[in-house]
């Protein structure tokens, strides 16, 4: 392998910054080992041309005494962020051949900043899974072992990181997507605060929950693209953005206060259990101070999130009839039957599972008993979270309850949707969170830990972060 794919984000930036690497070389180095690794399935779209003709235009103005991190750097996107001109497919069959006629805000600002991207990434078909083997276009293959998931939905994202076929990536998470599998990936994962990155030209999964965010190989190259993609844009009413990022990560956690709960103990198998109290010695260790909180709502989350992100996603999806969005089945008689028949064909069984929970819940006479209610319970577990984090200056949980499962072995929605009990509790709260590698299970696969903290405390999280994984994680 290229020893160019060996450095992180940022030294290979100060590589080009002297002139030693150029984009258009590192770029090559990229395009080279996705082709050779292909059959890890991490990309829908390769889009080798662009890519080169990024690459240089970067190199000219490196030349013309421009700066920039990004600059020059290859970069993935997953497959439901609208790239224009580039087919973006969700992973569905319903979109296999859309071709955006617009950027999103994300990409607009990658361009900007001079990242090469270097293309689309494999995802559970419109973001909804844990293991993205809801792709209509096959599973992602775990780097660290074939026959394993890479965890979903942004299984390409997260796996592309981790094989070294890109610097960096960006990925979306409505209930863990991000952070999970970089968990099973061994990267780091990050989610903004909800509002923190526009989600405009990301096409919506569970609007109050989704965020965009950033996958890369340590927290310092993680903050390189936040601090890229979180300007505030216009074009979505919730933006924010973040204008208190830090210049670099402060490596300290003395004094820090890290809050743990003793129902974060629960639900985790032996080796990810391991890890955890290994994760509390090594805050000790690094001068931080543990704080006890509880979270009575811990096994709560998993049932508010999968009520409210089906009847978000039911909603947003109703759009994809045939007629104006997406593929329109052959043979129809009537509206009635085009609707049914482009539905019925092109959505994948996971997507109608959610679409068939999310109209129940919202439908006459189950409203109140189910959307109501999560809807309020939400309310109760995000005051929970943020009481705790009144206490501490983040929280400290496993990112999932095992390692990367074999393919094929969570077909069962209970069992996969159990993956995501650490994870969906910060999108129903709308917190930052960041998964880094932290040690490994007994079969090799990687583990990960996950620092939650307040709301825009998001460089203190990728700091905290940090520390860990410097601390006693494990070197991706
Ligand atoms: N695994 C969760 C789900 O299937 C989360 C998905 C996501 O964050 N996009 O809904």
């Amino acid at each position: 392998m290229n020893a160019i794919l060996d450095m992180t984000l940022t030294e290979l930036s100060a590589h080009m910054d002297e002139g030693k690497i150029s984009s258009v070389d590192a770029t090559k180095a990229c395009l080279d080992r996705i082709g050779k690794t292909a059959a890890l399935n991490n990309f829908l779209t390769v889009c080798e041309s662009e890519a080169l003709s990024y690459a240089k235009e970067a190199d000219a103005r490196r030349k013309n005494g421009e700066k920039g991190v990004l600059l020059g750097v290859p970069v993935a996107v997953k497959d439901n962020i609208s790239t224009l001109g580039i087919k973006t497919t969700c992973a569905s069959e319903f979109l296999n051949n859309y071709i955006p006629p617009f950027d999103a805000f994300v990409v607009k600002q990658l361009k900007k900043a001079g990242a090469v991207i270097v293309g689309k990434t494999n995802m559970d078909e419109f973001a909804m899974g844990c293991t993205n083997e809801h792709s209509a276009f096959g599973a992602v293959h775990n780097v660290h072992d074939t026959s394993r998931v890479s965890g979903g939905s942004s299984g390409g994202s997260a796996n592309c990181v981790a094989a070294k076929q890109v610097f960096a990536s960006l990925g979306s998470d409505t209930g863990g997507s991000i952070r999970e599998p970089a968990s099973y990936c061994g990267v780091v994962g990050f989610k903004p605060t909800y509002s923190a990155v526009s989600r405009n030209g990301l096409i919506a999964f569970a609007s109050s929950l989704d965020q965009i965010g950033p996958i890369a190989r340590t927290c310092a190259d993680a903050l390189q693209v936040l601090k890229v993609i979180s300007a505030h844009d216009g074009c979505d009413s919730t933006s924010v953005g973040l204008d208190n990022l830090p210049v670099n990560l402060d490596g300290s956690l003395k004094g820090k206060k890290i809050g743990v709960a003793k129902q974060f103990m629960s639900g985790a198998d032996s080796d990810v259990l391991r890890e955890y109290k290994r994760a509390i010695k090594t805050v000790e260790d690094m001068g931080g101070e543990i704080v006890e909180v509880s979270i009575q709502s811990f096994d709560a989350a998993l049932a508010v999130y999968y009520v409210l992100s089906s009847a978000e996603a039911a909603s947003n999806l109703s759009r994809y009839d045939g007629v104006k969005y997406g593929r329109r089945a052959d043979g129809y008689k009537d509206i009635n039957e085009l609707y049914v028949k482009s539905r019925t064909q092109f959505f994948g069984d996971e997507v109608k599972r959610r679409i068939m929970i999310g109209n129940y819940v919202l439908s006459s006479g189950y409203y109140d008993a189910y959307y109501v209610r999560a809807a309020k319970t939400r309310t109760l577990i995000k005051d929970e979270y943020l009481r705790a984090l009144d206490v501490c200056d983040a929280l400290l949980c496993p990112t999932a309850p095992t390692a990367a499962p074999k393919i094929g072995e969570e077909a069962k929605p209970d069992k996969t949707y159990y993956s995501d009990i650490y994870t969906v509790p910060v999108n129903i709260a709308g917190l930052p969170a960041v998964s880094v590698p932290f040690g490994k299970a007994s079969d090799g696969m990687p583990i990960g830990m996950q620092v939650i903290g307040r709301p825009y405390a998001d460089g203190d999280i990728l700091a905290i972060g940090d520390c860990l994984c410097n601390g006693g994680g494990a070197k991706c």
